[in-house]
């Protein structure tokens, strides 16, 4: 049974996409598609307005780079595919979108709703995965999902269906155990089985929406949140006891902009805090596994630092397949914050 897991490649890859404009005045920036980087510039204006300014250019390396006419199909295909299918064949894998507020991660992973061509990430892999089945008829598949969402450090289920008359407050928060074996289970997170793509394609609309209406009562925008979109992928062979179990996790993390100190009352502060220092965390994990993968002595990975790290655990490094899409804006009003995102995306790398 083990031995029908091949080693799939550890390293993580960092795509960067653009955002298109919708106002404003857009930053110079020139992508070299065959070395896959990307050459910001900074006028002199804008460099008076910018901390830690050093240079008149920031180039960065990428997996790949979309521009701003990218489609979803075409970011799903390059990101996405290949995970998907390494989660039917019993790999676990995570997908990041990171990035400032407004910057496209929702966009992104979820999608916007008007269209049909603008689906995300999410609902593009619920196609896959159950088209996916009728080609693998030597297996029974069964398939459940959750969807998590973590907000300064405390993890509320998006798919609770309490959620329509109780208030966040009054909700259940989600908490984590660790058995004698160092398995992570998630206590008053639900998990829900979807036979088709209509039942999995309903639970993500149902926690789309009380993501919507979790923000009111704690005047909590969902841009200070993570929010984890988890299918628990589990396929028998035929003829065959054993369960081969997998799961993939489709992220969308809170943003990544810093919060000035100047007019923002403590709630907020304290939101920013928590998120730098998630992100922050999250950063050091990744870190560390890059480090590991090139050959570094990295025995210890800080996976309990931060809730996020601790249920991505299994999922992110050793025999996984990890992707972080960076999103930015090409605004040059954001430069700072767009060239902070792709450091973020370099360090990672
Ligand atoms: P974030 O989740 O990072 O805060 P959103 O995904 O909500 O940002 O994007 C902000 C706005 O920009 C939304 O109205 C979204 O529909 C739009 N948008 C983001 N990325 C794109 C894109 N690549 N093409 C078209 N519209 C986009
Ligand atoms: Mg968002």
């Amino acid at each position: 049974m083990a031995s029908e897991i091949q080693n799939v490649s550890s390293n993580i890859e960092i795509y960067l996409r653009m955002r298109p404009l919708l106002s404003g005045t857009a930053s110079h920036y020139e992508i070299d598609k065959d070395e896959r980087i990307v050459k910001w510039h900074v006028p002199r204006h804008v460099a008076a307005g910018m901390a830690n300014h050093q240079k008149e250019r920031y180039d960065f390396f990428f997996t790949d780079i979309f521009d701003t006419d990218s489609k979803q199909d075409e970011v799903f295909e390059k990101v996405a595919r290949k995970v998907v299918m390494g989660a039917l064949d019993g790999y676990n894998g995570t997908i990041f979108a990171y990035g400032q507020t407004g910057s496209g991660k929702t966009f992104s992973i979820t999608g916007g709703a008007e269209r049909y061509v603008d689906r995300g990430i999410i609902p593009r892999a619920i196609s896959l995965i159950y088209s996916e089945l009728g080609n693998r008829s030597d297996y029974t598949y069964t398939i459940h999902f959750s969807y998590l969402e973590i907000y300064n450090e405390n993890g509320f289920d998006l798919l609770n269906p309490d959620h329509e008359t109780k208030t966040l407050e009054d909700l259940p928060k989600v908490i984590l155990l660790e058995d004698e074996e160092n398995l992570i289970h998630l206590r008053n997170l639900s998990s829900h089985l979807a036979t088709n793509e209509e039942e999995a394609l309903n639970l993500l609309f149902v926690g789309d929406t009380n993501r919507m209406i979790s923000a009111t009562p704690m005047n909590m925008a969902s841009s200070r949140s993570h929010c984890i979109f988890t299918a628990t992928i589990e396929a028998r062979k035929s003829g065959e006891d054993s369960v081969r179990k997998s799961k993939l996790h489709l992220v969308d993390l809170a943003g990544s902009e810093r919060v000035s100190k100047t007019g923002v009352d403590g709630q907020i502060l304290k939101e920013a805090k928590y998120i730098n220092l998630s992100l922050h965390f999250l950063e050091q994990v990744i870190v560390a596994l890059q480090e590991r993968n090139q050959g570094k002595n990295r025995q210890h990975i800080p996976y309990r630092n931060s809730m996020m790290t601790s249920i991505l655990r299994d999922s992110i490094g050793g025999n996984c397949q990890t992707v972080m899409l960076a999103t930015v804006s090409i605004a040059q009003e954001q430069l700072e914050e767009t060239i902070s995102t792709c450091r973020f995306a370099q360090r990672v790398a």
